[in-house]
């Protein structure tokens, strides 16, 4: 059963969340779309690890890959948060490229937070849609 968070006014380390974008949430904390993903289905959990627990449920169907990041190892929004990346067969050629396209889509969002470059963001439009098939996935499971 999906649980709702007490308040509508999600906060991503200093950034303010639009609730279209998110997808899951506990009294505690909330899971939202990727603004820019690195493989389909990337998804983030703000802090809360229990949640983190029962969204490994969710997955357990799939490969996935957890990341989390401090400022040491280039994260760029400065909250604790979790990714969750699915992963499958031939998604990138060699295994492990992942971590450089990690990489690439850091720095860009590095570039656009620290000189406000040309925006390659999703739109609220297609993130708003990926987080309604997940509730929809969520509340029949
Ligand atoms: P990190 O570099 O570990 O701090 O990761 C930050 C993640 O947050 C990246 O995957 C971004 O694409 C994502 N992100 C940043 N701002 C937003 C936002 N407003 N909505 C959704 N995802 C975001």
């Amino acid at each position: 059963m999906v649980k709702q968070m007490s308040t509508e006014s999600y906060k991503f380390g200093p950034y303010p969340i639009d609730p279209k974008e998110v997808f899951y949430s506990t009294p505690l904390s909330y899971a939202l779309v990727n603004l820019r993903p690195v493989v389909p289905g990337h998804i983030l959990f703000d802090h809360g690890f229990i949640l983190f627990f029962e969204l490994c449920l969710v997955h357990m169907n799939l490969g996935y890959r957890v990341k989390v990041d401090g400022p040491q190892a280039g994260q760029t929004v400065p909250h604790v948060h979790v990714h969750i990346l699915p992963r499958k067969d031939g998604d990138f050629e060699k295994n492990d490229d992942i971590y450089d396209a990690i990489d690439v889509k850091e720095k860009e969002l590095k570039a656009k937070l620290d000189l406000d470059k040309e925006r390659k963001d999703r739109s609220m439009e297609e993130m708003a849609q990926e987080a309604a098939e997940y509730r929809s996935l969520l509340s029949k499971s």
